[in-house]
C-alpha cells in the first residue's frame, strides 16, 4: 500500500457553517433601519412583524396550525414542558442518548429525567420505554430524534396512546425529515426545533414549538413572554383559547426578536434543498464506510426519510488501545471525530454519565451502544470531494490498526 507514503490530510474546518444569503442579510438591515427589533413592536396593528411571519411560514411548513418562536431549541422544550405542567419531581420519559439540553429542559422545570435505552440503531429501544412507562406511571415523553434517527413511529404513537401518554418530539436534528411521509414533529402532541448555529437553519439561537393544540398553545404562547399581545400572533389559536389562563400563566421571556426571524425566513425557503444536499453528502460518506469491515452503521426505519446533517459510526472490535490510536490518526489527518464513550467528555455531552443531576441506574445497551461510537457533523461548506475524502481517511485508518 502506498498510503504511508502520502497520507493525505483534510484540512476543512468542521465547525464551519455557510454564510448567511444577502437576501437574508438585507432582510436584518432593515430590521435594523426600522429599529423594531422587539416581536411585538410594529409600526402599526395591522403590520406583522418578521417573527409573527416566520411563524405563520413554519407552521405551514411543518403542516401544523400553530408555530411559536423562541429563543432556543432547549427553551422551546421547556415551555412545551411547562404547558404541560410538569410537577417539582414527576418523571419524564427521556432518550439516555440525546444532547444535553434535553435532560437540561426537563430538570429546569423541577421534571426527572427517566432515561431509556438506546438501540443499535441509535434509536430510543420501544422495549424498555414501555417497561418504564408502566413501571414510572408517566405523562409526558420528551422523544429526541437524536442525531436525526428516527425510531419507529407507529410503535411509538401506539405505545404513548396505549398509556396515555402525551409526547413532546425533540427535533432539532430533523427539520425537514419525514415518517411514513409525515413530517417529523407531527407524530407527537408538541414538537420543538432548534436553530442555532449547528441546525438546519441558523440564527445563532433560536427554537420552535409547534402542535395543534389551542389549549397548549395559548399557555406556551403566554410563558414564552407575550405580555398580553397575543393577538399580534398569526399561527395562533383565536383569544377565546387564551381567555382562562392568561392570567394563571406565568410570563417565562423566551422570545424570538425579529432580527433572527429576518434572517431564517430565506433560510426556510431553501430548507428542502439544503436538505437534499446534506443527504447527498451523507450517502457519498457511507458509501465508503460501508465498503470497511470493521465498521458498524445504524440501519435507518425503512419508512423514514431522515436528513443526515452528520454521520455516526462505531467500530465494535476495538480495543482502548486501538480506540485510541484511531481517534489520534484521524485527528492527525485534520478529521475531528466526536467519541461518545469518552469517560470525560470533550465538549458536548451525550452521555447520560455526564449528567450528575440525573438519577440513573446503569443502561448496559446504552453503555455498549456509545462504547465505540464516532460522531462528526457534515457542515454544509463541504464539497461532495471533501467527504469523499474523510470517509476514505476514516477507512484507511480503521483498516491499518484492524490488520
Ligand atoms: C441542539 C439540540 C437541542 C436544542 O438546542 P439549543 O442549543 O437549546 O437550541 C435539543 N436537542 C438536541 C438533540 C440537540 O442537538
Amino acid at each position: 500500500m502506498t498510503k504511508k507514503a502520502t497520507p493525505r490530510r483534510f484540512t476543512g474546518n468542521f465547525t464551519q457553517q455557510e454564510a448567511i444569503s444577502d437576501d437574508a442579510i438585507d432582510s436584518a438591515v432593515a430590521v435594523m433601519r426600522s429599529g423594531r427589533l422587539h416581536r411585538y413592536n410594529v409600526a402599526n396593528p395591522d403590520e406583522p412583524s418578521e417573527t409573527a411571519l416566520l411563524e405563520s411560514e413554519f407552521a405551514k411548513y411543518q403542516n401544523q396550525q400553530y408555530a411559536l418562536a423562541l429563543a432556543s431549541g432547549g427553551y422551546a422544550m421547556q415551555t412545551a414542558l411547562r404547558a404541560l405542567d410538569i410537577k417539582p419531581g414527576e418523571p419524564v420519559l427521556t432518550n439516555a442518548f440525546t444532547l444535553s439540553p434535553v435532560p437540561g429542559a426537563i430538570d429546569a422545570v423541577g421534571g426527572k429525567p427517566v432515561l431509556i435505552e438506546t438501540t443499535s440503531d441509535l434509536v430510543i429501544d420501544i422495549a424498555h420505554l414501555e417497561k418504564m412507562a408502566a413501571a414510572t406511571d408517566s405523562r409526558v415523553l420528551m422523544l429526541s430524534h437524536m442525531r436525526g434517527h428516527i425510531a419507529d413511529m407507529d410503535a411509538i404513537s401506539a405505545l404513548v396512546k396505549k398509556y396515555n401518554i402525551t409526547m413532546i418530539e425533540d427535533c432539532a436534528h430533523t427539520m425537514g425529515a419525514t415518517f411514513n411521509g409525515i413530517k417529523s414533529g407531527c407524530h407527537g402532541e408538541m414538537a420543538c426545533f432548534s436553530t442555532q448555529t449547528y441546525k438546519h437553519m441558523n440564527s445563532g439561537e433560536g427554537g420552535f414549538l409547534t402542535t395543534n393544540n389551542d389549549e397548549l398553545m395559548a399557555r406556551s404562547i403566554v410563558l414564552s413572554g407575550s405580555y398580553m399581545l397575543y393577538e399580534r400572533h398569526d399561527a395562533a389559536p383565536p383569544a377565546k383559547a387564551f381567555e382562562n389562563i392568561r392570567l394563571q400563566t406565568p410570563n417565562c421571556s423566551g422570545r424570538m426578536d425579529n432580527l433572527r426571524a429576518a434572517i431564517l425566513r430565506p433560510q426556510l425557503r431553501n430548507l428542502d434543498k439544503n436538505c437534499l444536499r446534506w443527504n447527498e453528502r451523507f450517502v457519498s460518506i457511507m458509501n465508503t464506510l460501508k465498503q470497511c469491515n470493521s465498521i458498524a452503521l445504524a440501519q435507518p426505519h425503512p419508512s423514514a426519510k431522515e436528513v443526515s446533517s452528520s454521520f455516526q459510526f462505531s467500530i465494535p472490535d476495538f480495543s482502548d488501545a486501538q480506540n485510541e490510536q484511531f481517534l489520534a490518526n484521524c485527528f492527525e489527518r485534520g478529521v475531528e471525530l466526536k467519541w461518545f464513550g469518552a469517560n470525560d467528555p470533550v465538549a458536548y455531552t451525550s452521555r447520560y454519565e455526564s449528567w450528575g443531576y440525573v438519577d440513573s441506574s446503569r443502561l448496559e445497551n446504552t453503555d455498549q451502544v456509545l462504547h465505540r461510537l464516532y460522531d462528526c457533523r457534515i457542515p454544509l461548506t463541504f464539497s461532495i470531494d471533501d467527504c469523499e475524502q474523510i470517509a476514505q481517511i476514516i477507512v484507511e485508518e480503521a483498516t491499518e490498526l484492524a490488520a
